[in-house]
């Protein structure tokens, strides 16, 4: 953009939306004006990206969760306007970087599962797939987290309080969802433009929010009516309005029932609504021109809804079922029992009697089939959608889609073997990976343009941008002193840039000399936070009974929430805030460790963190985590991981070889025959340093302001340990002592992370979308 013509632009959207000059704005509002005159660029350009796909085959992402982050930075990168638009800004005297600050964050989403939505639709829109996103408005995004006495507290997140110039309505597009006769409301889409790289295409995701059907009508005024339209429009407004937070049980089942209808029927209706608009005389064309995408099964309920509407429209349910499976693909997020969707069959009927008979049917043309496949009775329990009065959304989510995919090759063959294999050898081909990816645009270009920057210079190109693989030409480079150097000052000041942000944020100082070693994902006992705190615990008596040692500085960074109503989660939480403050106040260990747990961990956040880490902590039980995607965007920046043989740390290892990373504890089989006969007070025992360690959670070295949470981690562990926690914990000390060691020699330290960053080429989402699109959504390239 010319930089006049952007002067003007702004100038001109400040006058328009506030009737004020840009420059007596505040800084919520010059975001929004600046916002307002980037949208006013790119909509003409996302009206073509609409115009070229419409008689294209497209996929369609439905996801109730998308944890975009913030919008401004990404699009200007991807416009390719950022230098023109921070010069232009600076003439005007704006600071840009609190102009980016003044963004809300959106934060549609809890974690992995949200996040890889967002940078799936950025890899869509720059390789120039038609790929949309459908999923909700919430009001409210995940919880902001506050520490209180080092307790995690919860408060709202009104992300749309502020106007926000990304989202559209549309208002012609509006539909009506109804959950039962009585019970309906008006599904409202709200747009906000996917930019890819380039500019050249700008995809769509659409967000529905809940309104009430009847709106108050000013001109019939009447008190009566004017307090029930309230009333409607509130409980209307309901379903649209908060993120729930996942692994909580106490949460309202029904509104989370009823958000998971909303969006989808509200979506389907839309694809249906511009069929029939396009002149199509029936639905024989409806799969070759869609593809349906399933997020875990938050979105399942798709499924019988489809089936149903096709049915309204004069289709037959076989046709309807065959349509239906042709359209949509499923992809599975976890390998916790305790993760996978069940519903109550009583609140379902109550919730959606209309829906309900679908499930039935597709239920009993199951049962039909399970007996001419010959399955014996026995076994029906490991298929059936309905059984013991609750309805299994992933089996459904199996039988009636054409793809079933896993998110990193261990998982998928965890899945195949083990967690459906009933499935899979009835339908062999049916179960396929594709492993998660992180978009480099968002975690490399936009959050470390220093390393960026030294890339596109040793490649000689910047195409590396959109084609990550060029990485693997970088791998011999590091022998060369002036790139390692280069390479180790980038993450030095990289380091130095977080510290300032701590001290901002956190008001804690932290020092760029030492290791910073950071965990940063949702708060759960199986991703094991705990097991990296018991590790400065012990390293902090061992500090303490040898002052004078030659020890290695570190700083054991983490940052997590945990679902309000995950009481372990919490007292982890609790406990690693005591533990930091308890090595911050003894000037024994003051300059040797540190330990900051910083304050409600998203998505910008995260863009500050990974491009600083040294070392990756993906330290959970081996076959719990999916995948995983933190790990990449540790390894894109230069981290060397100390992890377990789970998810896609396997396959990071596979590309970065296991003599670059920190590879310990159990492997998944090991950890099979292990629970059989799982004593933990063993190996709390015979581990040098961990029975002090665990005794500390109730000999009073640590308070828990008399909540009795730390007595019930101990009992939890002594008694059951469900994570192995105190089993691994022997070989994740050495691999973390090894760390300290190593990193002392910082050339061949750093020489592992850049081998790292080297090897990350297989985990940009480019190459995950590029195997959805040709193996799964078969839909083309429109440039
Ligand atoms: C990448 C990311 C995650 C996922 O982290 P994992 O370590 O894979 O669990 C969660 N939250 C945010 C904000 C992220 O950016």
């Amino acid at each position: 953009m010319e930089s006049l013509e952007l002067k003007e632009r702004i100038e001109g959207q400040a006058y328009d939306s506030y009737g004020q000059s840009f420059y007596e704005l505040h800084e919520k509002e010059q975001f929004v004006t600046v916002g307002n005159a980037v949208m006013e660029y790119l909509v003409p350009r996302w009206i073509e990206s609409k115009e070229k796909f419409s008689r294209h085959k497209q996929a369609y992402y439905f996801s109730a969760e998308f944890l975009m982050g913030r919008a401004l930075s990404n699009n200007l990168t991807n416009l390719e306007i950022e230098a023109d638009v921070k010069k232009t800004l600076e003439e005007m005297g704006v600071d840009y970087n609190m102009l980016e600050d003044a963004e809300d964050d959106a934060g549609l989403g809890n974690g992995g599962l949200g996040r890889l939505a967002a940078c799936l639709l950025d890899s869509g829109a720059t390789l120039d797939y038609p790929l949309s996103g459908y999923g909700i408005l919430y009001q409210y995004g995940i919880f902001k987290q506050n520490f209180v006495n080092g307790f995690q507290v919860e408060e709202g997140d009104p992300w749309l309080e502020y106007e926000n110039p990304w989202l559209v309505r549309n208002s012609n597009d509006t539909v009506i969802v109804e959950f039962s006769e009585e019970d309906k409301v008006e599904a409202v889409p709200y747009d906000m433009p996917v930019v890819g790289y380039g500019g050249r295409t700008i995809n769509t995701l659409r967000l529905w929010s809940a309104e009430a059907i009847d709106k108050f009508d000013f001109k019939a005024f009447d008190e009566g009516q004017y307090i029930e339209s309230v009333r409607a429009q509130n409980e209307a407004e309901t379903i649209s309005r908060i993120l729930y937070p996942n692994d909580s049980t106490d949460e309202g089942k029904k509104l989370r029932l009823k958000q998971q209808y909303f969006f989808t029927s509200a979506s389907l209706q839309d694809l249906i609504k511009k069929y029939n608009a396009a002149g199509h005389k029936d639905f024989e064309d409806f799969s070759k021109l869609h593809s349906i995408q399933l997020n875990d099964t938050h979105p399942a309920l798709a499924i019988p809804e489809l089936i149903r509407l096709l049915e309204h429209e004069g289709v037959d349910f076989e046709k309807a079922f065959d349509i239906t499976q042709k359209t949509m693909a499923y992809t599975n997020h976890t390998l916790l029992a305790e993760a996978l969707e069940v519903w109550d069959k009583d609140l379902l009927v109550s919730v959606l009697p209309n829906l309900y008979p679908y499930i039935e049917e597709i239920n009993d043309r199951l049962i039909k089939e399970l007996k001419e496949w010959k399955v014996d009775e026995s076994r029906w329990h490991k298929f059936l959608i309905i059984q013991n009065n609750s309805i299994h959304m992933a089996f459904m989510s199996i039988y009636a889609t054409r793809a079933v995919n896993g998110v990193a090759a261990i998982h998928t063959e965890l899945l195949k073997t083990e967690v459906i294999k009933g499935w899979n050898e009835i339908f062999p081909n049916r179960i396929v990976n594709k492993t998660n990816g992180i978009t480099q645009r968002r975690w490399l270009l936009q959050s470390n343009p220093q390393l960026s920057e030294m890339i596109t210079e040793m490649l000689g190109t910047k195409d590396w941008i959109t084609d990550l693989s060029l990485l693997n030409n970088l791998e011999e480079k590091y022998a060369e002193d002036a790139v390692l150097e280069r390479f180790i000052n980038i993450k030095n000041e990289k380091k130095q840039e977080l510290a300032d942000y701590i001290q901002f944020h956190e008001e804690i100082d932290i020092d760029p000399e030492s290791i910073f070693d950071i965990q940063i994902k949702r708060l759960h006992e199986y991703k094991r936070q705990l097991m990296m705190a018991f590790y400065i615990a012990d390293l902090y008596n061992r500090i303490k009974a040898n002052p004078e040692k030659d020890w290695t500085k570190r700083t054991f960074i983490f940052g997590a929430k945990a679902a309000p109503g995950y009481y372990i989660a919490k007292a982890i939480i609790k406990f690693i805030n005591e533990l930091a403050s308890q090595v911050d106040t003894d000037p024994d260990t003051n300059g040797i460790i540190k330990v900051v747990f910083v304050e409600n961990y998203g998505v910008s956040y995260a863009e500050k963190l990974f491009p600083a880490a040294d070392v990756s902590e993906q330290i959970s039980t081996a076959g719990k985590e999916a995948s995983g995607t933190g790990n990449m965007k540790f390894m894109l920046n230069g981290a060397v991981t100390v992890g377990t043989m789970d998810g896609a740390n396997v396959e990071i290892v596979e590309e970065a070889g296991k003599e670059n990373n920190y590879i310990f504890g159990m492997e998944v089989e090991e950890v099979e025959t292990k629970r059989a006969d799982y004593d933990p007070k063993v190996p709390m025992k015979e581990t040098e340093g961990l029975e002090a360690v665990v005794e500390s959670l109730v000999d009073g070295t640590y308070h828990d302001n008399g909540t009795g949470m730390f007595q019930d981690l101990y009992n939890g562990l002594v008694d059951k340990d469900e994570y192995f926690v105190l089993e691994d914990f022997a070989s994740y000390r050495e691999a973390q002592d090894k760390i300290a060691h190593d990193y002392k020699d910082k050339n061949a330290f750093y020489k592992k992370g850049f081998v790292n960053m080297a090897n990350a080429g297989k985990f940009s989402s480019d190459r995950t979308v590029e195997e959805y699109a040709k193996d799964i959504w078969h839909i083309s390239k429109l440039k």
